[in-house]
């Protein structure tokens, strides 16, 4: 392993590995933990010769860059090294040089999470936990249960009682305790933090836990290691509690460091208006959060009390990037238009980033030349009810050919 110490990101205390099991000592829940790592020892076995050599399709192929002990027992379930699609139609239609999609509703449950989940769970086998709980808008959750089913661990999930169905039928086939909660994303989490300090399960909860944000920070590894010979201006991410988004800006800077690319594509977070209080405070100078009423159908961003915003904004300032919004009917908008374009149905969480990339550019944060990634973290199927506010059911028609010409009129 080649983790050197953590760090809190609030009063930057040091620890050793092992000293702390979740957040700092001193600042409680809001000291949140980052893994620091001996990159030029890493460098030595991690660099862009080593990884055009190794034939590796999955996120283990920059395990070096991960907390794990040496030779610990890793899922079957097979995450990462997710494609990334060109759409030149989308990229004249919003104003920009180019457009990519990165398509991470392929995991194995489907979302982005999966890159966590494989890292969580490895971690919480290899520290002897076999009890494993996570509170979630729905996606975390999911995956959880997927990689707690693979490596036979017992995943308790606490989510909204009004998580997408399609959300829930996953946890209840793959097995997971489920608590449906009467309340928010944040009601959830509250229990979930009890429920965890009164019988002693490892905490999956990206945010407390900062071992999440180094699985998730292979999908900034992945954009720099897929795209390091037209690497983008722009990379677009989706934001709710800013594990995803921390995630990103560190996978970048690290290969960065490591030589793989030689500068740091600037990372614009979005947020959806109706729970957008991470970009209210990065434009507020980044220093406090007021939290807010989380009110927006892209439910896997509905974070009212977002955990991990210090994180989230720093990350986005190591890279000169910016925060912008957008509306329900925006987000709605895009999901036919990300699809059509590209071939990707994405969940409307997953279509975010796209649609950011308009707002970005009445404000100037994109220029006309340049090119932008966004970043699609699920898939459509998540959320059928969400997709079908986009698109109109056709009426029935008999079957019969006179039918089908009257429809065609
Ligand atoms: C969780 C999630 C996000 C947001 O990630 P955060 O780490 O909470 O900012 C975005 N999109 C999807 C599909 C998610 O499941
Ligand atoms: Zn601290």
């Amino acid at each position: 392993m080649f983790v050197t110490e953590l760090v809190c990101v609030k009063c930057g205390r040091r620890y050793e590995m092992g000293q702390v099991e979740y957040t700092c000592e001193a600042c409680g829940d809001d000291g949140i933990l980052d893994v620091l790592y001996d990159y030029d020892r890493v460098k030595q076995v991690l660099n862009g010769r080593s990884l055009e050599a190794d034939g590796n399709q999955s996120l283990w192929r920059y395990l070096p860059l991960l907390p794990l002990p040496d030779g610990a027992r890793l899922p079957r379930l097979s995450v990462g090294c997710t494609p990334i699609y060109e759409a030149p139609t989308l990229a004249r239609e919003l104003g920009v040089g180019r457009f990519f999609v990165k398509d991470d509703g392929r995991g194995p449950t489907a979302s982005f999470k999966d890159r966590a989940s494989a890292v969580g769970t490895t971690r919480a086998l290899a520290l002897g936990r076999h009890e494993i709980a996570a509170a979630s808008t729905g996606n975390a959750a999911t995956s959880l249960a997927g990689f707690a089913a693979d490596l036979g661990l017992a995943a308790k999930i606490f989510v909204p009682a009004a998580a997408p169905e399609a959300k829930v039928a996953q946890l209840l086939i793959y097995g997971a305790k489920v608590f449906l909660v009467q309340g928010t994303y944040v009601d959830a989490w509250n229990l979930c933090q009890q429920a965890v300090a009164a019988f002693g399960w490892y905490n999956r909860s990206c945010a407390v836990n900062p071992f999440l944000v180094e699985g998730k920070k292979t999908g900034g590894l992945e954009i720099a290691e897929q795209m390091r010979r037209e690497l983008p201006d722009v990379v677009m991410v989706p934001v709710g509690d800013g594990c995803i988004i921390s995630g990103i800006t560190k996978g970048l800077r690290e290969m960065q460091q490591l030589g793989v690319i030689d500068r740091v594509p600037r990372v614009i977070g979005v947020q959806a208006e109706g729970a957008a209080p991470i970009a209210a405070a990065f434009a507020a100078g980044g220093e406090a959060l007021e939290p807010v009423e989380a009110n927006t159908l892209a439910d896997s961003i509905a974070v009212g009390t977002p955990r991990n915003w210090r994180k989230a904004i720093k990350g986005v300032k190591s890279t000169h990037g910016d925060f912008v919004t957008v509306s329900d009917p925006e987000i709605i908008e895009m999901l036919p238009r990300l699809a059509r374009a590209s071939g990707v149905f994405a969940e409307p969480t997953g279509v975010v980033a796209a649609a950011g990339i308009k707002r970005a550019r009445e404000r100037g944060l994109i220029a006309a030349r340049e090119s932008v990634l966004a970043l699609a973290t699920g898939n459509g199927l998540k959320d059928v009810k969400g997709a079908m506010r986009a698109v109109t059911l056709p009426e029935p028609v008999a079957p019969s050919l006179d039918a089908v010409r009257r429809s065609l009129r």
